[in-house]
């Protein structure tokens, strides 16, 4: 079975996420999503919250699964039998740390691959932040998180 783990921080899932997430499980037999905790950023979800998003986001591709992971990722790789990292690019300003977190991964793990897929055009400028940002700020965001998931990040943002 050829699987495929697509990591990130997700805070919250956004629709530039969801394309990946699609375009990944139409290549690949399994797509595991898995939320990593980073020690370096202060989240406005607590991972478990984020995963509940993920998983009402997903539930169109059978062969999509999430998960939460504190710790290595090549561990959950490992734990999980996945031997490929799936990153979406959007700017060149993702590169430097993509390509220092890939070749971290592969030294960690020689037989584990990063494939990288370009984002779609629509979304290049999204982010999990610029989110948070426009929605704080009484912007609108329908359209740029998945429309099931709309009022949870609107209410999490008015807490
Ligand atoms: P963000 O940068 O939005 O906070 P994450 O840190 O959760 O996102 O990133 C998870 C993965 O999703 C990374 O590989 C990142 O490059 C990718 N990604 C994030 N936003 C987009 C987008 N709009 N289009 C394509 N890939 C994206």
């Amino acid at each position: 079975m050829r699987r495929a783990v697509y990591p990130g921080s997700f805070d919250p899932i956004t629709n530039g996420h969801l394309d990946i997430i699609k375009r990944a499980s139409k290549i690949f037999d399994e797509v595991i999503v898995v939320v990593l905790v980073n020690v370096d950023k202060k989240g406005l979800f607590p991972v478990d919250e984020r995963v509940k998003l993920i998983e009402k986001s997903i539930v169109q591709y059978a062969n999509v699964r999430v998960a939460g992971f504190n710790g290595l990722l090549i561990d959950f790789m490992k734990k999980n039998d996945s031997k490929v990292i799936i990153k979406g690019l959007r700017a060149v300003s993702d590169f430097e740390y993509e390509f220092q977190m890939a070749l971290m991964n592969n030294k960690l793990d020689s037989s584990i691959e990063t494939l990288f897929m370009m984002t779609n055009a629509e979304y290049s400028y999204l982010s999990s932040s610029s989110v948070k940002q426009v929605a704080k700020f009484g912007g609108c965001i329908k359209g740029l998180v998945p429309d099931v998931i709309l009022g949870d990040v609107m209410n999490k943002i008015m807490e």
